[in-house]
């Protein structure tokens, strides 16, 4: 007998991307609708009053009427280990890095310490409704080790990575061109395809890995096409200088990754924000993904990330969205998007709540090329799902009381929305999380 379960609400899943096909066509809404799921599977999906006296009997319905039920959010850049670095006061990139995070990244040499800590971050994601991520680890293979084990068994499709470093940072933090590539192959084969779970290369950045380095993520990714690189690119301008001077002979910051084969279609590069049209061009081209993390970018001040220069019709770059916990100051993708809209708008940009809603969910999935498992509700694919509620705070109440129809709505819920508003998180059907 299948395991079965239903969920009733007003169901908002995309099909595409409204920036491609415009709002109307981009999804599918149903104000009153009803989910079934089987076996931790969307099975079938439609109008309530169709559903509901077709339902196999005895299967239970969670009654979420009001609320919207929507794929799990999708985060694409955090670090586990900065679970305690997040709102550490007064300093850019390079100095956040050396006086706050290097010190605390540290403790992570520490299954227990890691084990804890993943414990809190999994718990705290799906607190957010966010069921999958691609996650930063510390340099010590206990951060990924940690990790993985708490969302094997939690279930939850997780990509992550320990952090690949061999200079610039204190010798506790350092691993070595050599010993870097033997701990993630050790990692790839332990995790990487187990349960729901893949494997990140993770050189941390150019500014912290030599050049063997880089070389040997570039085997590692040559020799496991199936996982992830992830890394951060072109965030801050005293960062773009020093792998300037690190790395004379590179045309561009991009161009370091690019020698060494890094760049490709399951590439995700955090930040994004002072390239070159050369580097766009370059990024476009791999099919890589420009990984856009507006409350990082705000609180450490690199910058406004160029939505409308890296979308540019001719060559557009892959765009996905992300938190970058501990650079970025919440953990919402809801507010996320919300911070993300004011830096478009900075910008003099267009975004609606349909594109915002689109980038957390299906958007997301899409740039990790994971659209067949999650990201929708679409039947066959996996049954993470979050239930908001728009009215979840007496404000957004209120406000409510004069949105006219399901857009202004849901610009409601994305920018007055966070954790709050999460009323039950689901990981393959089974509800892990309620308000
Ligand atoms: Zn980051």
């Amino acid at each position: 007998m299948p395991v079965r379960r239903a969920l009733r609400g007003r169901i908002l899943s995309f099909e595409a991307d409204p920036a491609e096909v415009g709002d109307a066509a981009s999804h599918l809404y149903l104000e009153d609708g009803v989910v079934l799921v089987e076996d931790g599977r969307i099975a079938a999906l439609g109008e309530a009053g169709d559903m509901l006296g077709q339902l196999p009997e005895g299967t239970p319905v969670d009654d979420h009427a009001g609320h919207l039920i929507l794929p799990g959010l999708i985060d694409t850049h955090i670090h586990l280990p900065q679970t305690q670095v997040i709102a550490s006061h007064g300093t850019q990139l390079l100095d956040w890095l050396q006086k706050y995070t290097f010190v605390e990244e540290q403790r992570f040499a520490d299954f227990d310490h890691a084990a804890r800590i993943a414990c809190f971050f999994l718990d705290e994601l799906l607190r957010n409704g966010t069921t999958t991520a691609a996650v930063y680890g510390s340099v010590h293979t206990e951060s990924a080790d940690a990790l993985f084990a708490e969302a094997l068994r939690r279930n939850t499709r997780m990509i992550a990575g320990k952090v690949m470093m061999d200079r610039g940072a204190p010798a506790a933090l350092l691993d070595t061109a050599e010993s870097g590539y033997r701990e993630s192959k050790a990692l790839i084969e332990r995790w990487h395809g187990r349960g729901r779970l893949h494997y990140a290369v993770s050189p941390r950045f150019a500014v912290t890995s030599s050049d063997a380095q880089l070389e040997a993520a570039g085997a590692l990714l040559a020799e496991h096409p199936g996982c992830y690189l992830q890394t951060h690119l072109s965030e801050n301008p005293d960062e773009i200088a020093t792998v300037r001077r690190l790395f004379p002979w590179a045309k561009s910051y991009t161009d370091v990754y690019d020698r060494f084969g890094l760049l490709g279609e399951r590439s995700l590069f955090g930040h994004c924000i002072h390239l070159e049209e050369a580097e766009r061009r370059r990024l476009s081209a791999s099919r890589s993904v420009a990984v856009l993390c507006p409350t990082s970018n705000l609180f450490l001040g690199s910058g406004l990330f160029d939505l409308a220069a890296l979308r540019s019709a001719g060559r557009p770059v892959r765009v996905a969205l992300a938190t970058d916990i501990g650079g970025g100051t919440s953990y919402s993708m809801l507010r996320t998007a919300a911070e993300a809209y004011k830096v478009v708008q900075l910008r003099g940009q267009r975004w609606s709540a349909l594109e915002a809603l689109y980038a957390i969910t299906l958007g997301n999935a899409r740039a990790l090329g994971l659209e067949g498992e999650i990201g929708s509700l679409e039947p066959g694919t996996e049954a993470d799902i979050v239930v908001l509620d728009a009215r979840a705070t007496p404000a957004m109440a209120h406000r409510m009381e004069t949105a006219r129809d399901l857009a202004e709505q849901l610009f409601v819920l994305l920018i007055m929305g966070d954790e709050r508003a999460v009323r039950a998180t689901y990981v393959m059907g089974e509800p892990v999380s309620r308000a």
